[in-house]
């Protein structure tokens, strides 16, 4: 055996240490975060739309003995509790051995993803075919929303206080819909303008029928049958699309992507790809010594606001309804607890290589990604994690054998990008961002790989266990 030379031995000890995850991983450690994609790909396929996560994560955690917090209740330690904000966003705590007052530990994500939303006013009729209007919510590239089958979720609330839920284009036998695009032959004027133009927000308008109403006399017949097929389903008229919430999602399921079936594919993955190990973590963690809490948050996509976002005070009153349970101070508890902000970050894609700068990107199997600021531009909104806690990040990574890596949002002054980070370390919680590489993001299908989805699980797993 050949002796390693003084500057092989320093480099060993002196510099970083990143490799290919599935290079280093044992054949356990591979064939687990196989076995746990199943079912975060089920969880894709049940979960497109913010409302159908929360529910699907409520089955999951009563399944696992979680109950619904209910203020004045006495909770004592292991047990588990959520809190389900308006269907659209939720909270799971286990009550820690120690006071809530000393801090808990917050995993954060976001179960709100790119789409188009039906317009208040959407359906209409245009030479024999009816369409739905649209207005895209998150940050879409327009163009790839065009001939693709879409379907239907969300629901109507109508006056009388009943809510019909709406699900339409799932299943193989059910129909879809589609935006359809202009032939390639007759696009010469469109194919002038610029990518962002190229399909614009008014031209995302959704096919959705063709056959009139049987009647020799009268206009929009084609709207009138649609109309009478919602009326029989759901009972509802034309305005109450005003009190409706409806989403067109990608009718795509989640697969598995490449020869070797190492990663996988799937509408939604920003951010359900850290929402479902923040979710699966929670589940897991029992008799914690600080209480745990797994928040999925809605509306972070248009930047956290309105009531189910994270810029709101759901998360504060959570952390005070249950420090004043055992007579505490929410805002003490706040201040002496730490989070892991779990969110996507932009995986580097061999034919898109100049946005990043390769020695601070992320990569698909290095593990799950640090983040230690997002923002753009000179670092603008950003709450940018301190090097303390980074420090204990790390320790506790390292110490689990968990497969990580760091990365920026691309290259500085080219974009970037936020996160719910900046909301929650307001609150004086100490912060970081913590997530899974992504390919496509934003995009109706995005990429992932297994073995960082896995990694996410236990990286939430031992944060809050
Ligand atoms: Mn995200
Ligand atoms: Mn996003």
């Amino acid at each position: 055996m050949s002796e390693k030379s003084m500057a092989q031995q320093l480099k060993e000890k002196l510099f970083s240490k990143s490799k290919n995850g599935r290079l280093t991983a044992s054949q356990e450690t591979l064939s687990k975060a196989e076995e746990y994609c199943q079912g975060y790909k089920s969880f894709l396929d049940n979960a497109k739309t913010e409302r159908e996560a929360v529910k699907a994560a409520i089955e999951l955690a009563e399944k696992k003995g979680f109950v619904e917090f209910i203020i004045g209740n006495k909770y004592k330690s292991g047990d588990k509790v959520y809190i389900n904000n308006r269907g659209k966003s939720v909270a799971f705590a286990v009550i820690g051995k120690e006071p809530v007052e000393k801090g808990i530990n917050i995993t954060a994500a976001h179960i709100d993803s790119p789409r188009l939303d039906l317009k208040p006013n959407p359906l209409y009729e245009e030479l024999e075919l009816a369409l739905f209007k649209t207005h895209y919510y998150g940050g879409i590239k327009k163009y790839q929303w065009t001939a693709i089958p879409l379907s239907l979720h969300g629901v109507f609330a109508l006056k009388d206080g009943s809510v019909k839920e709406v699900c339409i284009g799932e299943n193989d036998d059910e129909p879809k819909f589609v935006i359809n695009d202009l032939l390639p032959h007759l696009a010469q004027e469109q194919s002038k303008r610029t990518l962002n133009e190229g399909i614009k927000g008014e031209e995302l308008n959704v096919l959705i029928g063709s056959h009139p109403f049987r009647d020799d006399k009268g206009s929009e017949l084609v709207k009138l049958n649609i109309l009478q097929l919602l009326n029989e389903k759901y009972s509802i008229t034309e305005s109450d699309f005003l009190s409706a919430e409806l989403e067109m999602v990608p009718a795509s399921k989640a697969c598995d992507i490449g020869f070797d079936r190492t990663m996988i594919g799937a509408y939604g993955q920003d951010d359900r790809v850290c929402a479902y190990p923040a979710l699966t973590a929670i589940l897991d963690v029992e008799n914690p010594e600080k209480t745990a809490l797994a928040i999925l948050a809605d509306k972070e996509e248009v930047g956290s606001m309105g009531n189910t976002g994270l810029e709101s005070d759901f998360l504060r009153y959570i952390v005070g309804d249950l420090a004043k349970m055992q007579n505490g101070d929410g805002t003490v508890a706040l201040r002496n607890s730490k989070c892991l902000s779990a969110d996507v970050n932009a995986a580097t894609d061999p034919t898109f290589q100049e946005v990043m700068e390769k020695r601070n990107a992320s990569f698909l199997n290095y593990g799950v990604v640090i983040t230690k600021y997002t923002g753009s531009r000179g670092k603008a909104g950003t709450s940018d994690a301190s090097a303390e806690y980074v420090a204990g990040i790390r320790n506790m990574l390292d110490n689990a054998g968990i497969i990580w890596q760091s990365g920026e949002l691309g290259r500085v002054d080219l974009g970037g990008g936020g996160t719910v980070a900046q909301y929650i370390a307001n609150l004086g919680v100490d912060v970081v961002d913590l997530g899974v590489p992504v390919l496509s993001m934003h995009a109706p299908f995005e990429t992932t790989a297994k073995l960082d989805v896995y990694m996410c699980y236990r990286a939430m797993y031992e944060f809050m266990k």
